[in-house]
């Protein structure tokens, strides 16, 4: 596995491999890998002759008071992981190097990046759609997969490269769980072996949700009442939001009437928790 540093080395590479009629696949990540990013990477690996991860925590979609900071890092354990799982090139643009002094260029995806994280994180998505954009610009992939336990920005993604005509293929993949349902997640890193065994609770409230809605439920408040009732707030657990959306819109929704996104965000110990499922009505 090759490791490139710079932007104008990533480009005049893959300039190569395009002129070479060869194809790319990309993963960005932020890092501290686990098996939801070698599964991404593992998705993509057989579709492209190219495979490349970017290694990037971006500090422009973190708020001031965020993990920026203390986000977890292990390059070195990034890149081992990555080289077993096949991966040609790692990207690993230092913070200078994506945002240059005088840097002011953003990407703001307006509707679907304003509810659910939207509200508490409000820079968070603008953050992400840039260094997303950049990204596409430098790497020039053909694929580029999303993991969908982000499923806001997976949209927020989806809806960018449409409205600017970016000619890539975005490929949504299912949520990697731990053995107890907890999704896999960088930041679990944050969790004490008690906080650890609380936040088993996203998983057990989205489970409480299908088992209703497949009983035929179509209430939303009754569904997030008892979404939150698992989640259960108090010592070291406090619900940031439980919300039921459309998935493609993200719009709210307060009555089950077709397929429905649960998505919840939930503060455990430091450690700040997303989660969603699918809601599908029975016939
Ligand atoms: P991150 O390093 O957390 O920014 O994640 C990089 C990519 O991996 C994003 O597309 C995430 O949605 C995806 N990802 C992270 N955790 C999981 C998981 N448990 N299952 C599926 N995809 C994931």
């Amino acid at each position: 596995m090759r490791i490139i540093e710079s932007v104008a080395e990533m480009q005049q590479a893959v300039d190569g491999w395009r002129c070479e009629g060869k194809t790319i696949g990309l993963v960005p990540t932020m890092g501290y890998l686990h098996d939801g990013h070698l599964e991404l990477l593992r998705a993509v690996r057989a579709r492209v002759d190219v495979l490349v991860i970017s290694i990037f925590v971006n500090p422009t979609q973190f708020g001031p008071a965020e993990d920026f900071e203390r986000y977890p890092r292990d390059l070195d354990r990034d890149i081992r992981m990555a080289t077993e799982t096949g991966v040609d090139i790692a990207f690993v643009p230092r913070v200078k190097e994506i945002y240059p002094d005088g840097y002011q260029t953003f990407v703001t995806v307006t509707e679907v990046s304003a509810p659910l994280c939207g509200r508490s994180r409000p820079l968070f998505f603008r953050g992400v759609a840039t260094v997303v954009a950049k990204l596409f610009i430098i790497v020039k992939p053909h694929i580029a997969v999303f993991g969908e336990k982000d499923f806001q920005q997976l949209v927020t993604i989806r809806r960018m490269v449409q409205d600017l005509n970016m000619d890539v293929e975005i490929i949504g993949h299912p949520t990697v769980r731990e053995r107890d349902g907890l999704a896999m997640s960088s930041r679990n890193a944050y969790l004490t072996p008690e906080q650890r065994q609380k936040a088993v609770r996203l998983n057990r409230s989205l489970k409480e949700a299908r088992t209703l809605v497949q009983g035929g439920e179509k209430s939303g408040e009754l569904i997030l009442n008892k979404v939150r009732e698992v989640l259960a707030e108090g010592d070291d657990v406090r619900i940031d939001y439980t919300q039921l959306c459309d998935p493609t819109t993200l719009s709210e929704v307060r009555e089950i009437a077709g397929p429905t996104l649960l998505a919840l965000a939930v503060h455990v110990g430091a450690a700040r928790l997303i989660d969603n499922s699918m809601l599908n009505p029975s016939m």
